[in-house]
């Protein structure tokens, strides 16, 4: 890699636009976790799809492979870049450039943030519902890329079904302009959805049409004991039954989780006097304003712990508590920090396998690691099982991350029996490329690869990504 490249691409970006000094360096190069570190020399910081066609268009000449890049807040390593590569990062391209409320659309650009998507589409009167804890740092182009989940996922979908339309920089430097507004638009394969959850392998996403929901003015938050897994599954099919698509929050988590966030939380109570083995956190959402959802949530769980179904609630009386109860469910994830060391899994299965796959993965994890502490919480009514394994306590934390690939075998393994997914929302980035010579069946991999090929044929898209290195 001469610097010649580097200088041409330092133009075409223009000052500001172009990041090459260690210090500034360091947060484009660092991932998440800290699981991996990128080594590249060059950020390039576009601000409009015409410069990011132009900074395409030079790399495929040169041969310089790109690594797109958002937040940098995904968890698999996928905006990871090496030396000799350059980042190019969306952050300034970061205009809404239209909402049309008639249409129940928004046009924006990759580099806007998830949360100032939110806040835009409230103030008019509208709802961009994907939601999850990295929004004040993520962009939705770095959450098209990765289809993300979240918490809105159970009532309105993924990333991928939220998007009616997306404008991608190809790697050669054309540009697909496919900024639909359309909702019915049978004329062939659908090329949005190629690009959507690709992690950046097939093209750099400058631009989408987000679908807007009517905001709600109505909602109850609940939390709720229960004595099994299972019952926690069977809560859900019955809320489904009373109150239908009201239900637009439903995450489940066992009691190691729970006990561990009010102790990491400090002030923070425990809802109930006694433990339970399982929790669930419940909302229910109307666009209907002053409806007594808090009644029809009363009704249901009442009915629910006649049948044996749930040991307690509460319902929150007012937004601070609803907040109280959510933030128990929002910090799992860093409460078991001072635990030490942590596997963690992302996996889904189908919402009546959940039962299963959690008591047959604690099993095997118990039997091939005593001691681990075992944390399962998450989407549990999208089947999405964040299925965390803390180092036992008397252990040393790196030899439990030795075991890495062992124990996350045993749970990838329980969650394929079960016809589930070993990435449930985060992706696969660096991360898991081994999983998917594992898990994906050879005519799935050859189809991916061969879209691949067609797609980015001299493999500049954020190589070794997704796919293993050999096939590419
Ligand atoms: C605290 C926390 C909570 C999270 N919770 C959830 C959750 O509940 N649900 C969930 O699904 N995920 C969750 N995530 C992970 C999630 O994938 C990311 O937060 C987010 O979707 C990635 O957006 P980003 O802009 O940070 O992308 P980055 O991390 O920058 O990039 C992610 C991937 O997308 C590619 N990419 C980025 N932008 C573009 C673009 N414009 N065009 C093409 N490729 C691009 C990158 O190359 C990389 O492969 C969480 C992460 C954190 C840190």
């Amino acid at each position: 890699m001469t610097s010649a490249p580097f200088d041409r691409l330092k133009q075409v970006a223009g000052p500001g636009g172009w990041v090459d000094q260690p210090a500034d360096l360091t947060a484009y190069l660092t991932e998440w976790r800290g699981n991996f570190h990128g080594t590249a020399e060059l950020v390039l910081r576009p601000s409009t799809t015409q410069q990011v066609a132009e900074i395409v268009k030079i790399c495929a000449e040169t041969g310089t492979a790109i690594v797109p890049q958002g937040g940098n807040t995904g968890l698999c390593g996928g905006a990871v870049a090496e030396r000799g590569s350059v980042i190019v990062s969306l952050s300034r391209l970061n205009k809404v450039r239209s909402i049309d409320i008639q249409t129940n659309t928004m046009v924006v650009e990759a580099g806007v943030i998830l949360g100032d998507i939110q806040r835009v589409a409230a103030d008019h009167d509208r709802l961009f519902p994907l939601s999850l804890a990295a929004e004040g740092s993520c962009q939705i182009g770095g959450a098209l890329s990765t289809n993300a989940g979240g918490v809105g996922v159970l009532r309105y979908g993924n990333a991928r079904e939220l998007a009616l339309g997306v404008e991608v920089v190809l790697p050669d430097g054309t540009v697909f302009d496919g900024l639909t507004q359309l909702r019915k638009n049978n004329t062939g394969y659908d090329l949005r959805d190629l690009f959507i959850g690709a992690e950046g392998t097939l093209g750099i996403i400058t631009a989408a049409v987000l679908k807007l929901y009517a905001q709600p003015k109505s909602r109850v938050t609940a939390f709720v004991a229960l004595p099994s897994c299972a019952d926690v599954t069977r809560l859900l099919t019955a809320l489904h039954g009373q109150v239908g698509e009201m239900v637009s929050l439903f995450e489940g988590m066992n009691r190691l989780s729970l006990q561990t966030v009010c102790n990491y939380l400090g002030g923070a109570q425990d809802p109930f006097a006694g433990p339970s083995p399982w929790y669930a956190l419940i909302e229910l959402t109307s666009a209907v304003r002053d409806l007594d959802l808090a009644a029809q949530l009363e009704s249901a769980l009442a009915e629910a712990f006649e049948q044996g179904m749930i040991i307690d609630a509460v319902i929150a009386q007012n937004d601070t508590q609803a907040q109280n109860l959510k933030r128990l469910r929002e910090e799992i994830s860093d409460a078991q920090r001072p635990l030490g060391t942590a596997i963690r899994h992302d996996i889904a299965v189908p919402l009546s396998a959940v039962p299963d796959f959690v008591e047959q993965a604690s099993a095997a994890v118990a039997a091939a690691e005593p001691g681990a502490r075992i944390f399962a919480f998450g989407h549990f009514g999208d089947g999405n099982i964040h299925f965390n394994v803390s180092q036992p306590a008397d252990q040393d934390g790196a030899a439990h991350l030795a075991r890495l690939e062992e124990i996350s075998g045993i749970v990838h393994d329980v969650s394929d029996k079960l016809g589930g997914s070993f990435s449930a929302e985060h992706g696969v980035g660096l991360l898991k490329i081994a999983d998917m010579q594992r898990y994906k069946s050879p005519i799935e991999l050859d189809l991916m690869r061969r879209l691949k090929g067609a797609i980015d044929p001299a493999g500049i898209m954020n190589p070794g990504k997704i796919l293993p290195l050999a096939s590419r």
